[in-house]
């Protein structure tokens, strides 16, 4: 971290200053030119507060040279992190579709388009239970009996599971669950990301609508910090002044996470577009990008679907599309051994 001081600082105030520094374990290294002093500070500067240190009456400018980010940090991990789900490899090479409808709605949905996905390639079945929705009128998820349903369609089919938390609360439930989502509006509910810090289980931590490349992996060093290192991160669209779609989706965020960190990170074309249409090029844009897998909404009746069926497959588009996926998977793959 560097530390411009403004022009002749106060000498009690600067003093001040380099013993806090100093009382966090810093070293300061002091250079003088001819109008301005600037502070080199080495060591960790992760819990430095640099809003503080820039409010300061002595202080021009702070820069942060290094990342506040470090265990999702690539500089102190430079190989890929592989996540094991019970026995499917996501990361370092190892490409995954997770599909499943929005919501579970009843045993024969969730089965039917669990079966569908399965047969298509799909290696991880998706399925929201408790349902974050704009309205309180909307449909708000089967909620335990969803969760309910869904482990029942993983053990019929055979396939690890994904659904959401909303709320620490709903942690019991989870037990069979394969893989937590936490969702975009979450993304920054620090005691919820604590608490699955605790947990071991594979969390897949979504982009917040508004939040910057930065603050994912802020918010992926809550839990790693709390001692959970198995983060997928989710790019699913940011919220900008476009309406054609629900979202914008960044596809820029995923090389630019996966230079940044080591964790795995998919893609949502389903959240980012919110247009069926618009996810067949999204999914392959966002392979081709480098994604480590995709996540994707697939009901088995899209007009009557009780949450998101705009933006979801049916089984006979999700099948067309799949092959078409795993060719540029396979081409990235290649890509990156070369
Ligand atoms: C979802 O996956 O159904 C969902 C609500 O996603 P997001 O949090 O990205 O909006
Ligand atoms: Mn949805």
């Amino acid at each position: 971290m560097i530390v411009l001081l403004k022009k002749d600082p106060d000498v009690r105030q600067l003093q001040n200053l380099m013993d806090w520094l100093k009382s966090m374990s810093l070293e300061i290294h002091v250079s003088k030119g001819a109008n301005y002093t600037v502070l080199g500070l080495v060591g960790d500067t992760s819990a430095v507060d640099i809003d503080l240190i820039q409010a300061l009456d002595i202080v021009e400018n702070v820069k942060r040279i290094q990342e506040p980010f470090k265990s999702s940090n690539r500089k102190f991990h430079p190989e890929d992190t592989v996540i094991d789900i019970n026995g499917i490899k996501l990361g370092g090479g190892h490409f995954q579709i997770i599909a499943g409808p929005c919501s579970v709605e009843s045993e024969a949905q969730v089965f039917e388009v669990a079966k569908c996905v399965k047969a298509a390639g799909a290696s991880i079945l998706r399925g929201g239970a408790f349902k974050p929705r704009s309205s309180p009128y909307s449909f708000q998820g089967l909620r335990g009996e969803g969760i309910r349903l869904l482990l029942k369609a993983k053990a019929a089919v055979g396939m690890p599971v994904i659904t959401e938390i909303m709320d620490i609360s709903q942690l019991p439930l989870f037990d069979e669950v394969d893989i937590i989502q936490i969702g975009a509006r979450n993304m920054q509910n620090f005691e919820l990301l604590k608490a699955l810090g605790k947990t071991s289980k594979p969390i897949l931590l979504k982009r917040g609508l508004s939040s910057t490349i930065e603050e994912l992996l802020m918010s992926a060093e809550y839990i790693m910090a709390s001692g959970n290192e198995r983060v997928i991160l989710c790019e699913r669209g940011i919220r900008t002044f476009e309406t054609h779609t629900r979202n914008t989706l960044d596809l820029s965020a995923v090389p630019i996470l996966k230079k940044l960190s080591h964790l795995p990170v998919i893609v949502d074309p389903s959240h980012a577009t919110g247009v069926a249409a618009l996810v067949p090029s999204m999914s392959l844009a966002a392979t081709a990008a480098g994604a480590d897998g995709l996540i994707i909404e697939v009901h088995n009746d899209p007009p009557h679907a009780l949450c998101d069926g705009a933006q979801s497959l049916t089984p006979e588009g999700f099948a067309a599309l799949v092959p078409r996926i795993l060719k540029i998977a396979a081409i990235v793959r290649e890509g990156a051994r070369q």
